[in-house]
């Protein structure tokens, strides 16, 4: 679990940084949707000429496809609360529209938070969608009778799955947690006093205990109204005339449990690029420049570099988002074409060479590397990797002769001779032998050299025709004398 660390804010809601809004309007659907936030400030902007999206109803829910370019005009990397005046998961919100808000989400870097009431029909437009490891699904529970929501969560193939238990209006009893990664509480706060539903403190200290009990990073957000802080001596209940308290949050009512600060978040992968990781990439990259100049040990440099950055971003998850975010390209085979413009036979021929001296001889990638053989002499390698993994004897066998003067075309063909299946007999031999037996019963010694010499020749690596042609010559000498 995380402790806080971003600082850059453009929204009162503590546990994001940003909010999007490709979609506005909604209906109230339960006891939590009361004292809606969206509503009230939709009422703020409604009929007012400058905000366009507020135009309509609050009750009328528009798509606004225009926004869906916003977050690529953002230059740093964001925590984004999708849909902060909708709930994505209305049933009026189409599922084109949807798929396309995942898009924008799949092909930036920010991390997403969803959030949503209508856990039911996430749940079931969850296999159409692409859920890549930047965003978040969570539910609203506001008290136990829709802790059922908590049961779709669960099936979401979220990086990060999330509840907000706010406004929490009634005690959520015994909650199951399992594969749930993060827990928000809060009280209902915003409106006037008396329309507030006030939040107990059994019911925030069951969950908290459930939380901890179960490893579930906790974000307690506030008691909602002072009134409702069991302790009125809380340091960051806001003092009059305030709305800010020292931390430079929004919290309503103050946010100690007994004098305790739970502002946990989840460990979520980073899908943001660091600076660090990008010069690695670069120095790498430069790395493989300076080789292909040098070109004497290039193969293997070059395999050695590409493996690397292919393992960085791999690891980092799987999908065009990172290579996108990172490189600026769609795959590493994009990545191998277009920014270094090597074919994806050759790029993958040199990592097979890295990869190959890496499993086999790793001290020589190190200080020894400059006894290396030629390239040229361990591309031949290359396609029996597997083999010679699975063959150490074999391999020790051959991989000497790599190291010492033996020709490259005396060592291919050893390791043809170790490694290379052998060939069923061809259909060409067996069709052959009736030939033999006519050649032979017609006595026709002529015909039936010249056959021998047909097979025999090309499965002679490499053929010495002169060795053979004395060979036959005498053999030719033997059936004539014995015919005599
Ligand atoms: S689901 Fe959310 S946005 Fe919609 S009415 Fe309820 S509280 Fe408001």
């Amino acid at each position: 679990m995380n402790p806080e660390s971003h600082t850059r804010r453009t929204t009162k809601i503590e546990w994001s940084e940003t909010v999007w809004n490709p979609v506005v309007g909604c209906e109230k659907i339960t006891s939590g949707c009361k004292n809606c936030y969206a509503e009230s400030m939709h009422r703020r902007h409604l009929g007012n000429p400058k905000q366009p999206k507020y135009i309509k109803p609050f009750s009328e829910v528009v798509t606004w496809p225009d926004e869906l370019l916003t977050p690529f005009q953002w230059k740093d990397k964001r925590k984004v609360f999708v849909c902060s005046m909708s709930d994505l998961f209305n049933k009026d919100v189409p599922i084109d529209f949807i798929q396309e808000v995942f898009k924008v989400m799949n092909n930036t870097p920010h991390q997403y938070q969803i959030l949503t009431k209508r856990s039911r029909r996430m749940m079931e437009l969850a296999p159409s969608l692409n859920w890549t490891p930047n965003i978040w699904a969570g539910v609203s529970v506001e008290d136990h009778k829709n802790a059922i929501r908590i049961n779709h969560l669960r099936l979401i193939p979220a990086s990060v799955r999330f509840i907000s238990f706010e406004p929490l209006i009634g005690d959520v009893g015994a909650v199951n947690l399992k594969n749930i990664h993060w827990a928000i509480i809060g009280g209902e706060s915003g409106h006037a006093k008396k329309s507030l539903r006030p939040m107990k403190k059994d019911w925030v200290t069951s969950l908290r205990d459930q939380c901890a009990e179960q490893g579930v990073a906790m974000f307690f957000k506030q008691w909602g109204h002072a009134d409702f802080n069991p302790d009125s001596d809380d340091p960051t209940i806001p003092s009059k005339g305030h709305t800010k308290d020292d931390g430079g949050k929004y919290s309503k009512g103050g946010y100690h449990i007994d004098g305790i600060v739970y502002r946990e978040y989840p460990d979520a992968p980073n899908h943001y690029p660091d600076q660090e990781l990008r010069d690695e990439l670069y120095a790498l990259e430069e790395k493989i420049s300076q080789s292909v100049k040098g070109f004497t040990d290039s193969w293997i440099t070059i395999g050695e570099s590409l493996s690397i950055i292919k393992d960085r971003i791999e690891k980092l998850g799987s999908g065009k988002l990172y290579w996108q975010t990172y490189l600026g390209v769609d795959s590493f085979q994009d990545y191998c074409r277009t920014r270094l413009q090597l074919s994806r036979e050759t790029a993958t021929q040199m990592r097979q060479a890295f990869l190959l001296m890496q499993t086999l001889k790793p001290e020589l990638l190190d200080e020894g590397r400059e006894i290396v053989p030629s390239w040229t002499k361990l591309r031949t390698l290359s396609p029996y990797q597997e083999k010679l993994v699975q063959n150490p004897e074999k391999y020790a066998e051959v991989v000497e002769h790599a190291f010492d003067e033996t020709p490259r075309s005396d060592f291919e063909r050893e390791v043809r001779q170790k490694f290379q299946k052998k060939r069923p007999k061809s259909r060409a031999k067996k069709q052959a032998i009736p030939e033999y037996e006519d050649a032979l019963n017609a006595g026709d010694w002529d015909r039936y050299l010249g056959l021998v010499k047909r097979d025999l020749y090309p499965n002679i690596i490499p053929p010495n025709d002169e060795v053979l042609d004395t060979i036959i010559e005498q053999l030719r000498s033997l059936l004539l004398a014995k015919e005599s």
